[in-house]
């Protein structure tokens, strides 16, 4: 399982001679012979990337690259071994950043949910599938919870773990108790009396839970008896922060039930939240409020820090250049960076080269399957913290009719995909 450390790592890591190279796997639904496919795959996609770097090398042909070049075909040699080991072991994914050149070499497993399996080699990693993965795995606590009994959760990146158990043991009936119906009466609202101790004292824990940063969103376990009276104890806070609720039984149910329970009302509530930041971004974006669509405005709000929520097409692609100086990107295809004048170089993946800022600065990350409303405003956008000065200024200068405007990204857009594709 990957931390959030370790991304920030990924994020941060380059190799000025383009020798970081990012492979993941995907293992394939087992049939015959399909471990074999697997590592065929692999090596031939490790043969494609070194192609890719012998062109390089050739190209500046001074002996440090010809070192990197070497350094990378060890990386790539150990990629297709590994991928051998992996093949057919069926369940989990994983994800190799490696450069030699650099002693650089993480190995991480994640949930089975990547795309396909990939090789790529570049100055940065390739944090896209990573990206796509945790966008859809925030922090997330699952609650169990009955009369007497709670337990705690870690779902991360599709693993279930267990946090806590708690127990409070109700008061049992003494043999005292059986004189008339009143002390009967007394024990049953003692026991009703600890439930209700207990759903506080759990409500409680979930409230600090949340406000210490120990999970970000919660998903609840319980019968529906007992929903109707735990409830009520919940913090507003807390109950904000609940993702959704499933019907379980606190000592019998399995950790796969509850993975799977969990994953399904997370899931529907990615696609709730995707769609609602998409709607108000939009909403924001028109009425020049905290929301911007369009490269070149998403790419100046994310440099101005403003950026509270992304919102990436699923196959956007455009290019762009960034400064080789101070790093700034511009939408625009410039020779000499117009922050600091320095030389830029082509950023072929624009999508690709902002995920170590979006990363960096934890920008909710979401990624828009066919929209129609969304393909219409450029396919990227961002929800903003606040609005910059800065920014209301520009924006100001360059107003444009709405309509004229729409037209105008859609078109850039449009080209951006046939420089992509061609
Ligand atoms: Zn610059």
């Amino acid at each position: 399982m990957i931390t959030r450390e370790q991304i920030h790592e990924l994020a941060q890591f380059e190799d000025p001679a383009g020798c970081a190279l990012s492979f993941y796997f995907q293992p394939t639904t087992p049939r015959n012979k399909a471990h074999k496919e697997e590592a065929i795959l692999t090596k031939d996609l490790a043969r494609e990337v070194l192609r890719q770097l012998e062109s390089k090398s050739n190209r500046n042909s001074n002996s440090t690259s010809k070192d990197k070049y070497e350094s990378a075909r060890t990386d790539l040699d150990r990629i297709v071994r590994l991928s051998r080991d992996l093949s057919g072991n069926g369940a989990r994914a994983k994800a190799v950043f490696a450069c030699a050149a650099q002693g650089f070499w993480r190995e991480y497993d994640l949930p089975a949910q990547l795309s396909a399996t990939q090789l790529s080699v570049n100055r940065h990693f390739h944090l896209k599938p990573l990206a796509q993965l945790l966008g859809a795995f925030p922090r997330l606590g699952v609650v169990l919870v009955d009369r007497h009994r709670a337990r705690l959760f870690d779902l991360r990146l599709g693993e279930l773990s267990e946090r806590m158990d708690f127990f409070h043991p109700l008061t049992r009936r003494g043999r005292g108790d059986g004189f008339g119906g009143y002390d009967a009466g007394h024990a049953e609202r003692r026991v009703a009396d600890d439930a209700l101790h207990h759903f506080k004292f759990i409500a409680e824990f979930i409230k600090e839970g949340l406000e210490k940063g120990m999970f970000e969103k919660w998903i609840l376990g319980c019968q529906d008896t007992h929903w109707s009276q735990f409830e009520p104890q919940l913090h507003s806070y807390a109950r904000q922060k609940l993702l959704g609720r499933f019907s379980a039984e606190v000592a019998h149910v399995s950790n796969e039930e509850i993975r799977s329970h969990a994953e399904k009302i997370f899931a529907d509530a990615q696609q709730r939240r995707c769609q609602e930041v998409l709607r108000e971004t939009i909403n924001q974006a028109r009425h020049n409020g905290r929301g911007v669509t369009g490269l070149r405005r998403v790419l100046h709000a994310l440099e101005l820090g403003e950026v509270q929520t992304l919102l990436i097409g699923q196959n956007f692609h455009a290019q762009a250049v960034e400064c080789s100086g101070c790093g700034h990107l511009d939408a625009h295809v410039v020779h000499l960076c117009p922050v600091c004048g320095r030389e830029t170089r082509e950023v072929v993946d624009v999508a690709e080269a902002i995920l170590p800022w979006v990363i960096r600065r934890d920008i909710e990350l979401f990624y828009v399957k066919d929209d129609p409303e969304f393909d219409k405003v450029g396919n990227i956008a961002a929800l903003l913290r606040y609005r910059s000065e800065l920014n209301k200024n520009i924006r100001a200068i360059t107003e444009v009719p709405a309509h004229a405007s729409l037209g105008r990204q859609a078109g850039l857009v449009g080209r951006y995909r046939g420089a992509a594709s061609g």
